[in-house]
Order: C-alpha cells, then sequence, then structure tokens
C-alpha cells in the first residue's frame, strides 16, 4: 500500500486486524475516519483506551464492569434465587437481551477442554461451589454453548453441585425460530423431539 499515506495505511493495517473486517472493509472505515470530524474521532480513541484501562472482572460473578460489583451483582431487584452460569461474560450480554432473566450470572472464564488444556482448575467453579450455599440459590441454570465443551462442562457443573440443596437445569435445544424442519439438521431436531412440551 506503498500508494497511501503512512498513517493511512498504518490504520487500515489495524483495523484490519479486527475479526470480521477484512482488506475491503478496513479501507472503507478508514476513509470514513479520515473524513469524519475530528471530535469523533477522538471519541473513538478514547472509548478504545477506556475498555483497556476502566474494565475489569466483576469479584462476584466474574463478568466484566467499571465498578465491583457489577451492576447486575449490586441490583437488589434481581432475583437471587436464580443464578445463569455462562462460559463468558459476551454470553451474559446475549441472554440480557432476551428481557427473559431477572436472575445473576456466574461466568466461568471458558468451558473445559482437554484438547487446548483448560481444565476445571482454569475456571470459576470454585468460586461457583462457594456462591450457591452462601446466596442461597435454588436454582442455576447451565447456559453454555450446545457443543462437546459445553455440554461436558454442563455435566461437571451438574455433577459437583449434586450434593448441595439446589436445582440445576439446562437450556432447551431446540429449532430456531423462523425456521424449517427440513433445514433443520438431524442432532437438532432430536434434541428438539427430546425436549418437547405439553401444548396448553
Ligand atoms: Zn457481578
Amino acid at each position: 500500500m506503498e500508494y497511501l499515506a503512512g498513517p493511512l495505511s498504518a490504520l487500515i493495517g489495524e483495523l484490519e486486524k479486527l475479526p470480521t473486517i477484512g482488506p475491503k472493509t478496513a479501507a472503507r472505515l478508514a476513509f470514513y475516519i479520515l473524513s469524519a470530524p475530528a471530535e469523533e474521532a477522538q471519541a473513538l480513541c478514547r472509548a478504545i483506551l477506556d475498555v483497556k484501562d476502566k474494565v475489569r472482572f466483576c469479584s462476584r460473578c466474574f463478568s466484566l464492569t467499571e465498578d465491583d460489583p457489577c451492576a447486575i451483582c449490586r441490583d437488589p431487584r434481581r432475583d437471587g434465587s436464580k443464578l445463569c452460569v455462562v462460559a463468558e461474560a459476551k454470553d451474559v450480554y446475549a441472554i440480557e437481551r432476551t428481557a427473559s432473566f431477572r436472575g445473576r450470572y456466574h461466568v466461568l472464564g471458558g468451558l473445559i477442554s482437554p484438547m487446548e488444556g483448560v481444565g476445571v482448575d482454569k475456571l470459576h467453579i470454585a468460586e461457583l461451589v462457594q456462591r450457591v450455599p452462601a446466596e442461597g440459590i435454588q436454582e442455576v441454570i447451565v447456559a453454555t454453548n450446545p457443543n462437546a465443551e459445553g455440554e461436558s462442562t454442563a455435566l461437571y457443573v451438574a455433577r459437583i453441585l449434586a450434593p448441595l440443596a439446589v436445582t440445576v437445569t439446562r437450556l432447551a435445544y431446540g429449532l430456531p425460530i423462523g425456521g424449517e424442519l427440513d433445514y433443520a439438521d438431524e442432532v437438532t431436531l432430536s434434541r428438539a423431539l427430546e425436549g418437547r412440551r405439553p401444548l396448553s
């Protein structure tokens, strides 16, 4: 990219490192930033630096927060009897977007994966075992991905919580809303059959 001004090609190079951003999109974004008002570019820089400086893990649920404990852990309107266990902090935002869950969260910080050398000791499982009796939690909803790692982590969590007086549930598997039966793969369709509910 010798034909581009040095700083412009450096910006394109940085943007290209971002996930889902290819060379064309990186160039489009870089030219947009170049033509945008200086304040807009400064706000973008500041937002990027702030996430690196100010965002940390909540010491209670291990979600991402500016203040510790996080807003969800502090919120007295949350149902403290229900705890949703997720792999990553981004899963908290996915579930929050549904507005269907009013309990609190526990972020494991990954999934058990012998292939990638992630064992139980690398995840926040010991903290989960402490939270359940300490907070009087009655239901733990395991919301890990429906893949091999998500499944084995869910089974491990269920097993380790079994001696405690708590109900452990797992997200239902099913067909995507708006999808069509004959497009669903066999595993999804058979899990959807297993998870059927009475119509009433
Ligand atoms: Zn928290």
